[in-house]
């Protein structure tokens, strides 16, 4: 899927085949230029360009040597031979490469970019959190720093969160720290949820008595939370043959009133496979550009237009500046990284 030629024209003409229908042509033209000089540095570095789901479209289908979700795009970069991996994704998911590769330099192509839920709670909260609820297993979504997946008994993508919780077998579970995808497995587990947050005293507060179920915590993806019940009304108003898909990320009532609910993975795949002639998809806009990119034939209803500010930080000319000068290197300490890794482990084992 990448292109991987250093000829400018012949760059620009098979992203003009792939691309037309959702990047400006002038776009195009600058962008070609950015992707040559990319793939010639390429050329002369071991390296592996990995590219999230939620890159902006002329990114996504030019350099990456491999794109997907996070994990699945750490987990796969482990086994090349590159030593260095360039993560066009924000920062918890180049840490969660790290995590898996230690001998490799991990670059991040952005000074800053960060994520909403990953910023809501701190590895200092979970050791809060254990000390409330002593003998609590704790399952982390892998949108979390390192620190804090240091700090719990096991990680979970939103494709598996599920099978970690039942896994468990355990009367109570604490579920950091997307309150919505909780929500969304206490829902599908049939538990009762309670929710946790700090409040404007600075102490750690419960909306209600955690006895048994999930305790979530409030944090919340900007983009998914943003989509509502009546985005999906108008559509379904508007395209009475339209397929509505969501992540889990989003409200609980949003997934319900949706088609089908998955991982990033699964929602391209879903709609790869689906017959239905429209589809309207309910997560980070890029990805409903990318689909349309590689299936020209589906049509995707652009009533999305959340970008994700963070996920918006990773550029072409970023990704450059990374090969050209080694930066940002992602560094994550051996101690933390070692416990983290356990995390990571211990979720894999029961796939
Ligand atoms: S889309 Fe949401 S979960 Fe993903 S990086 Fe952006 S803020 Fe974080």
């Amino acid at each position: 899927m990448a292109i991987h030629t250093t000829d400018y024209k012949q760059t620009l003409e098979a992203m003009r085949e792939k691309l037309s229908a959702v990047v400006p042509d002038a776009e195009l033209q600058l962008k070609a230029e950015l992707v040559c000089e990319i793939n010639t540095l390429k050329q002369e570095q071991s390296v592996v360009i990995l590219g999230h789901n939620y890159m902006e479209p002329a990114l996504f289908h030019t350099v990456p040597d491999l794109v997907g979700d996070s994990l699945g795009l750490s987990q796969a970069a482990a086994d090349t031979e590159a030593e260095t991996i360039i993560f066009c994704g924000v920062e918890f998911m180049a840490e969660t490469a790290k995590i898996l590769s230690p001998n490799k330099r991990v670059l991040l192509p952005a000074k800053k970019a960060g994520c909403s839920l990953a910023s809501s709670i701190t590895a200092e909260e979970v050791r809060e959190l254990r000390k409330l609820f002593p003998n609590t297993p704790v399952v982390t979504y892998v949108n979390t720093y390192a620190d804090v997946k240091a700090e719990v008994d096991i990680c979970c993508t939103s494709s598996n969160a599920f099978d970690v919780v039942r896994s468990l077998d355990a009367e109570k579970i604490i579920f950091i720290p997307d309150e919505y995808l909780s929500r969304n497995v206490a829902q599908d587990a049939g538990l009762p949820i309670t929710v946790a947050f700090r409040n404007s005293a600075g102490q750690i507060e419960l909306d209600g008595d955690f006895t048994n179920g999930i305790l979530a915590w409030r944090g919340r993806c900007e983009v998914h939370e943003q989509f509502s019940v009546s985005d999906i009304e108008n559509a379904r108003k508007q395209f009475p043959d339209i397929e509505v898909v969501s992540h889990p990320e989003c409200s609980p009532e949003v997934v319900s009133h949706s088609d089908f609910a998955g991982s990033t993975t699964k929602l391209v795949e879903y709609v790869q496979k689906s017959k239905a002639p429209r589809f309207l998809i309910l997560t980070e806009c890029s990805m409903g550009d990318n689909i349309i990119a590689q299936n020209p034939e589906k049509e995707v209803v652009r009533m999305c237009s959340i970008r994700c500010p963070h996920m918006n930080q990773i550029t072409l000319e970023d990704t450059l500046h990374a090969l050209k000068h080694g930066e940002k290197e992602i560094i994550v300490p051996e101690d933390i990284r070692a416990r983290a890794l356990s995390s990571v482990e211990r979720m894999l084992s029961i796939q």
